[in-house]
């Protein structure tokens, strides 16, 4: 199976109510250990990738990482660009074979915002790829963008259902207080928000920051109208855990596989946990 746009799921995420992992591809064990837990539980997945991992990795290995996943798999997966900061960027990942890409005009004004967006959708609709838009700031750090919780601004249920009915965007970001990264504490999510805009689009919400949130928060926030969440700092938790105590157990390993490979199956039990609690498997 080739790469697909997320359209190949989400209008069934959006009905039957369950929600599709974003998991970050960092490496090519997360690529690897994302999906082995999607096959295992057959769910559709989405691999983000951040401008910053993109510059990690390299856009054509991460192409060809996730198109041969797509391809051993036979999973409907989206190669995805997370929080894309221009049309330019969007662009060149369209052309290198991204499935679908992320416009995050939220740190613009508002009307300036869905015209950056407008443009991005009417050229990736033409090449049948996906579009995802932020509307608010999400709080919290994310390859080099910091945001203050204080300055994270919760999306106006209006604003953000004007913004679809211009934009025509396939999925929704919207900021209703998860943040990126760890929480302190547990997070104060504005399931109203969610809902009141769900109610008034057809596409499914978003939420950003799913790490670290508890797992009836998601269950209500799924049930509410979010059909797409992203997960990456829990993989980063367990692969770093991982490889910290394959070296503490032996101080004179040497080879990598040694310690990534526990790595990798240590991130194949967080995904497995999440696909099942997105309720996404048996979904494929
Ligand atoms: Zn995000």
């Amino acid at each position: 199976m080739s790469l697909v746009s997320m359209n190949a799921f989400l209008p069934q995420a959006k009905e039957k109510k369950f929600a599709v992992g974003q998991f970050n591809m960092n490496n090519l064990e997360f690529a690897q250990a994302i999906m082995e837990a999607a096959i295992e539980l057959k769910s559709p997945f989405i691999y983000g990738v951040s401008e910053g991992a993109l510059k990690y990795m390299g856009i054509e290995y991460t192409v060809a990482i996730a198109e041969a996943a797509a391809k051993a798999s036979g999973l409907p997966i989206a190669l995805h660009l997370d929080h894309g900061s221009s049309f330019e960027v969007a662009m060149k990942c369209i052309r290198a074979g991204f499935s679908s890409v992320m416009f995050d005009g939220s740190h613009h004004s508002f009307e300036e915002n869905i015209r950056l967006t407008k443009e991005v959708v009417k050229a990736a609709r033409a090449m049948g790829v996906s579009v995802e838009g932020e509307l608010g700031t999400i709080g919290g750090v994310e390859d080099d963008i910091s945001v203050d919780e204080k300055n994270a601004n919760l999306a106006k249920p209006s604003e953000a259902i004007r913004f679809y009915e211009e934009t025509g965007v396939d999925c929704l970001a919207i900021a209703v207080g998860t943040a990126h990264g760890m929480y302190a504490g547990e997070p104060n999510i504005r399931f109203d928000i969610i809902e009141e805009v769900s109610r008034a689009i057809p596409v499914p919400v978003v939420l950003h920051g799913g790490s670290g949130v508890p797992d009836e928060m998601i269950r209500r926030a799924v049930q509410v109208g979010v059909g797409k969440i992203n997960v990456n700092t829990e993989n980063q938790v367990a692969c770093t855990d991982a490889i910290r105590a394959a070296l503490a157990k032996d101080s004179k390993v040497y080879d990598p596989r040694k310690y990534l490979g526990p790595a990798r199956t240590a991130m194949v039990e967080v995904v497995k946990s999440k696909i099942l609690l997105f309720g996404s498997n048996n979904q494929a």
